[in-house]
């Protein structure tokens, strides 16, 4: 079975990051989209297991756009981990407030990703079997 990671993100550098980061994986397959509102469209369409979301977007915010992922039944199990250069303590909890799975800051660095990933993929399971039982 595939995991789906959808990855909403503005900056080129961070989205090939991913990309090479996810290469690596062949059970997971990688969704992009470069603002929020195209990132909620993808969710929505694609229901994908896992989300990364960039907080500084064009358009509606990350935080906003988690926010309409939470308000919506089909996308508010999703495990939303949020990704920003903001790494002051008080952009960490309006992150977490939100409703953030992991907050990580850039640069991303590729342990501490891999490791919010997979901690987020497990929660995804365990929320897909309680779900079917
Ligand atoms: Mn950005």
């Amino acid at each position: 079975a595939q995991h789906t990671l959808l990855y909403v993100e503005d900056n080129p550098a961070n989205l090939k990051l991913v990309e090479q980061l996810i290469a690596r994986r062949p059970e997971m397959r990688l969704l992009t989209a470069t603002d929020g509102i195209s990132g909620i469209r993808l969710a929505r369409e694609r229901l994908p297991k896992v989300i990364l979301m960039d907080i500084n977007l064009p358009g509606i915010s990350g935080i906003d756009a988690m926010r309409i992922l939470r308000e919506d039944a089909a996308t508010a199990h999703i495990p939303v981990l949020a990704i920003s250069a903001n790494a002051m303590p008080t952009d960490i909890k309006r992150g977490m407030d939100a409703g953030f799975f992991r907050y990580l800051t850039k640069p991303i660095k590729v342990a501490e990703f891999t490791d919010a990933l997979n901690l987020a993929l497990a929660h995804a399971d365990r929320h897909t079997n309680i779900a079917e039982h």
